[in-house]
């Protein structure tokens, strides 16, 4: 092999990302798999200190206002609100878009507050506590998404700047904010890997920016 080309592999290559799971509380470790699958590093993130190393982070289902203690014990609030206002991508799903919203109906349970949206928490009433859907993602392409709620939220409100991914029965259930998504359901619970591979994505474009600086 010529030196060029060893070279244009290189440039080709994927940057190793450290794609950081907050791994308090909840289904962290089906996160974790997934960003495995799409070639990744998945980081656990349980200290203040360690949501400087990462390159992205995602808040697993689970249980918000559980998640909102644990993170208040733990000093991590500070740290991902500096990190997510210099751009760091942040996922929520299911209890982590609770956690990450501004408002969250009728509670004032502790929060990131870091993505200008109201939510709803266990939005779709007692009698379908769970189910399955397929609903329609543009940004992913043509393919349906096989979405799964279980005592999901909903988005009631977004404010300026946030950009609606997807619907369902004309709930609002995925939105995106710059470097923050909100989810409602679980797209760890599938095969499917477009998702995570979106906001890896946008974690590359950060990392890659950072390494810039
Ligand atoms: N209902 C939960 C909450 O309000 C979220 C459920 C989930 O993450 N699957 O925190």
């Amino acid at each position: 092999m010529v030196e060029g080309d060893i070279l244009g592999k290189l440039a080709q290559q994927e940057i190793a990302l450290r794609i950081g799971v907050l791994a308090l509380q909840g289904d962290f470790r089906e996160h974790m798999n997934m960003v495995e699958r799409c070639g990744h590093e998945p980081i656990k993130v349980r200290l203040p200190e360690e949501v400087e190393l990462i390159d992205g982070l995602i808040i697993p289902g689970g249980e918000s206002t559980t998640f909102g203690i644990i993170m208040e014990r733990y000093n991590l609030i500070a740290p991902i609100r500096k990190a997510a206002s210099s751009g760091m991508p942040v996922f929520g799903t299911c209890a982590g878009a609770i956690v990450i919203a501004k408002e969250i109906e009728g509670s004032n349970q502790q929060r990131l507050s870091i993505m200008d949206i109201s939510v709803r928490r266990n939005a779709f009433g007692r009698q379908v506590n769970s189910f399955e859907a397929d609903i329609e993602i543009k940004q992913l392409g043509e393919l349906p998404f096989r979405a799964v709620f279980i005592r999901a939220p909903i988005i009631t409100k977004v404010g300026e700047g946030v950009e609606v991914l997807a619907t369902f029965e004309g709930k609002i259930v995925l939105a995106k904010q710059g470097n923050i998504i909100a989810c409602a359901f679980h797209p760890e619970l599938t095969n499917d890997l477009r998702l995570h591979q979106y906001f890896i994505s946008l974690c590359e474009t950060y990392a890659k920016g950072r390494m810039n600086k």
